[in-house]
């Protein structure tokens, strides 16, 4: 029986398998493709000072609008590129539309910019994006470079190195996703960050969260003791940029604000204000 289960499920997986890889297959060929033509374009979200409810920066988010398929979501593209050897090609063709985009907004909005794990790994990051830095001409000091955890667990001092030398060119560095990995606060003690993004599974909800609002606290004074500059992520609704104001986090990023927007609409996010949400939990009184 073991056996025939064995045979039958082998086969099942087989077939799906073998669909799947074509299918993998068909779309690293077509992202070659769109790669080769910028047609993987950075769409922008606006990353908002919690003081004053102005955009200070966006961060690059990749969309790939497939000819036959629509958008398909960068959770899987990103992947396909690592696996077929693209991700340089991706990861160099984005940053260059931004910066040489960025360089024409009115303001110098700081521009964050993702490094996946296997694009961390290779030797031609720093090149690459010197390189961009330097035909784009865009200043270094408006580039962050978000990595995650997963990119630097496996040797702190190798990633130690890497991360150096990226700051060598003047760029700063965030820790993406904060506290959703294994190792977050060994990654803090080892290696060289400037911000940290508070993941969004803390984020979202948080005023109906007790566990969140400990847990965000505690990152902040981690952070402030660290000379980290904080961000909070996922931030949907007026209840949490409330409540992580409240907890001191300097920066939002959320749907609460805008979603990632092409190049053409950044301009009409400068000139939106936020002015009318609240910077107090709803939930507790005003004076404290
Ligand atoms: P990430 O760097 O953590 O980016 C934030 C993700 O959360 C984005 O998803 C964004 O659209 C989404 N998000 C922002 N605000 C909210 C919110 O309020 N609620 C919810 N539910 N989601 C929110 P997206 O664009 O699908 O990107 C997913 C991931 O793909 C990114 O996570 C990043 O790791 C990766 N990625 C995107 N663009 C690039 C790229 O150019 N290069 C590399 N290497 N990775 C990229
Ligand atoms: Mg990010
Ligand atoms: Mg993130
Ligand atoms: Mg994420």
């Amino acid at each position: 029986v073991a056996k025939t289960q064995g045979r039958g499920r082998f086969a099942w997986y087989d077939a799906e398998q073998d669909r799947q890889s074509m299918d993998r297959e068909k779309l690293a060929a077509d992202l070659r493709e769109a790669i080769a033509h910028d047609q993987v374009e950075p769409w922008f979200q606006p990353i908002v000072e919690i003081d004053d409810n102005l955009v200070s920066g966006v961060e690059v988010l990749a969309r790939w609008n497939h000819p036959e398929r629509g958008f398909i979501p960068p959770g899987v593209f990103i992947e396909i590129a690592e696996d077929s050897g693209q991700i340089g090609a991706l990861g160099l063709s984005v940053l260059r539309q931004a910066c040489s985009q960025a360089n024409e907004w009115a303001q110098p909005l700081t521009v964050s910019f993702n490094v996946s794990g296997v694009q961390f790994k290779d030797l031609n990051l720093v090149p690459s994006i010197r390189m961009v830095l330097e035909s784009t001409g865009f200043d270094p000091k408006r580039l962050i470079v978000e990595i995650t955890e997963s990119s630097v667990i496996d040797d702190f001092d190798v990633a130690r190195e890497k991360l150096d030398e990226l700051k060598t060119l003047g760029v700063s560095i965030a820790l993406d996703d904060f506290g959703t990995g294994y190792s977050s606060l060994a990654c803090l003690q080892n290696l060289p960050f400037d911000r940290l993004k508070i993941d969004r599974s803390f984020v979202t909800d948080i005023s109906d969260h007790p566990q969140s609002q400990k847990i965000v606290s505690g990152i902040v004074s981690l952070a402030q003791g660290l000379h980290l500059e904080v961000t909070a992520e996922g931030i949907e609704t007026v209840e949490d940029l409330a409540y992580v104001s409240y907890l001191d986090c300097q920066r939002a990023q959320g749907f609460l604000f805008e979603k990632a927007v092409p190049a053409a609409q950044v301009e009409e996010l400068l000139e939106t204000k936020w002015d009318d949400l609240p910077t107090v939990p709803l939930s507790l009184p005003k004076a404290v």
